[in-house]
């Protein structure tokens, strides 16, 4: 087993990872950039290394650096976590290269599931479909517009190399193509260097499901069942609960065969997540489901499958990657009772989820039976503007959905987080609807039900429309007049000059 391992990221699922390897009796060995000095994860370590300045790329995605840290630190092994550099090919090779186990699967398979185009074409060599769409990049606008014409629309145009729910938009009409194309893939270059597209038909409320894998070095591969994560915002999720109100015995057994296929058509070992857009039908039978994408490393929601089936993913990712055999066989894993997670971001929901960085002035954690937070703060912590504004994960466990949400309700009402708008009310009014209570589920659920009043007028609104007015006046001084109101109300000048403020 291994004596060190350095831990290549911050924040909730540092610390998740700091406290699987003193478990294991492994001293855990952090890295931080230069925001991240007093942060928990730090304090945790038994020795942390800074890594350079506050931004991503000269700190978390700082390869280099990391490797430097790794080696003066003496770790035998590093756990990439999830986001940052934990699907790049480059950095599994680099590891390796430099005498340093990478807790996750190969860079082979890093490589051939990070992009999309050809993970699709991996999976349906194995019978496994994937949501129908285009084989091949589209090139340009005129051959979106060709594809697009045979596969109708409404489309999604997608990123070869995406994730975070970045380069994809849904493009509802011919007409939308040409500017969706070029804001995509202007998108899709930005964020990963890499302007590649293709087409997917786009599915009306699908809901999105998927299954957590295991395998080892020695060949076995398990499936732990599913976990749905159909609530989200901009294609990124919310809440996720196991097993998902959908899936029978059934479903989830065809749902986990097709799992294990796409993990073995790329020789996986390690932890992974198949993911699926499943079209509900009156039964599971009737259910169809299609290959998404496989995320090749440990998922934010992977709280909720640990606690149905009792297996710590973490501590099993460590051992699979020292050599051991997986601990359990498939007749094994039995999950039991229902499970719900729900994702704290610094995110003000009253307004489109826009992030609420800052000092955290207030903080009281929840606690209680069947009750687990993951959170990477404490009071007075940091939401640095630079990276993910996720707080904690809370989840929940009961003997069935039901009692899983009323133990979910009274967490979230005991949980105190001040400084930072946070997504907590988002939840309450979720938890409370009547849709959701039913296991009415859908990708589109937020857009759907208006969850929460707009915002109470703050100093900011009020403060607009005078500027406004002054602006008008100014206007109207030097005999330029602005354009004539639409209509008579008080607030007839605010619309012209709010923009701005909006576009965060
Ligand atoms: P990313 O890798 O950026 O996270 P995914 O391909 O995993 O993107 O999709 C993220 C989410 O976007 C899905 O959970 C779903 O809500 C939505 N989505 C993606 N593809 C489609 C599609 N073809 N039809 C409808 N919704 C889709």
């Amino acid at each position: 087993m291994f004596k060190k391992i350095l831990i290549a990221n911050r924040g909730e699922i540092a610390v998740r990872i700091i406290r699987a390897c003193r478990d294991l009796g492994i001293s855990p060995v952090g890295v931080y950039s230069e925001v991240d000095r007093e942060a928990l994860h730090v304090r945790l370590c038994d020795e942390a290394h800074d890594i350079g300045p506050g931004s991503a790329v000269t700190s978390y995605l700082n390869i280099e650096n990391i490797i430097e840290a790794a080696q003066k630190s003496g770790a035998d092994a590093v756990h990439p976590g999830y986001g940052f550099l934990s699907e790049n090919p480059l950095f599994a090779q680099a590891c390796e290269e430099s005498r340093l186990v990478f807790i996750g699967p190969s860079a082979a398979s890093i490589k051939l599931m990070g992009d999309k185009i050809m993970s699709r074409a991996t999976v349906e060599k194995v019978g496994v479909p994937s949501v129908p769409g285009t084989a091949t990049p589209v090139r340009s606008v005129e051959d979106a517009l060709r594809q697009a014409s045979t596969l109708g629309y409404p489309l999604m145009l997608k990123a070869s190399a995406g994730g975070g729910g970045k380069g994809m938009r849904v493009v509802s009409s011919q007409e939308d193509l040409a500017s969706l194309y070029q804001s995509a893939s202007g998108e899709a270059e930005s964020a990963f260097s890499n302007s590649t597209l293709y087409l997917e038909k786009y599915l009306s409320r699908p809901r999105h499901i998927e299954i957590q894998v295991l395998g080892d070095h020695q060949g076995n591969l398990v499936h732990l069942g599913e976990r749905e994560c159909s609530i989200q915002r901009r294609h990124q999720k919310l809440l996720e609960e196991s097993p998902s109100p959908l899936v029978d015995a059934d479903l989830r057994e065809r749902m986990g065969q097709a799992a294990l296929q796409v993990a073995r058509s790329v020789d996986y070992h390690n932890a992974g997540t198949v993911e699926f857009l499943v079209e509900p039908g009156r039964t599971g039978t009737e259910c169809n489901f299609y290959f998404l994408e496989m995320n090749t490393r440990l998922q934010v929601e992977h709280p909720v499958t640990e606690m149905v089936t009792g297996i710590d993913l973490v501590r099993e990712q460590i051992r699979i990657a020292a050599g051991s055999r997986l601990s359990y066989r498939q007749e094994e894993i039995q999950p039991r009772g229902a499970a719900l997670e729900c994702r704290i971001y610094a995110e003000d929901p009253r307004v489109d989820f826009i992030p609420s960085p800052g000092t955290i002035t207030t903080y009281v954690e929840p606690s209680g039976p069947g009750v687990r937070t993951d959170s990477g703060v404490r009071i007075h912590s940091q939401v640095p503007v630079e990276y993910d504004p996720i707080i904690a994960k809370v989840i929940t466990y009961g003997e069935d959905r039901d009692q899983a949400i009323h133990r979910m309700r009274r967490t979230l009402n005991e949980y105190k987080i001040g400084g930072v708008k946070t997504t907590l009310p988002f939840f309450q009014a979720l938890l409370a609807h009547p849709a959701f209570l039913e296991g009415k589920l859908h990708t589109d659920f937020i857009d759907e039900h208006q969850l929460l009043d707009p915002p109470p007028r703050s100093n900011h609104d009020e403060i607009v429309p005078l500027v406004a007015a002054a602006l008008h006046h100014f206007h109207q001084s030097r005999k330029s007049p602005p354009p004539t109101p639409r209509r008579h109300r008080p607030w007839k000048h605010f619309d012209r000059y709010q923009d701005p403020f909006r576009k965060w």
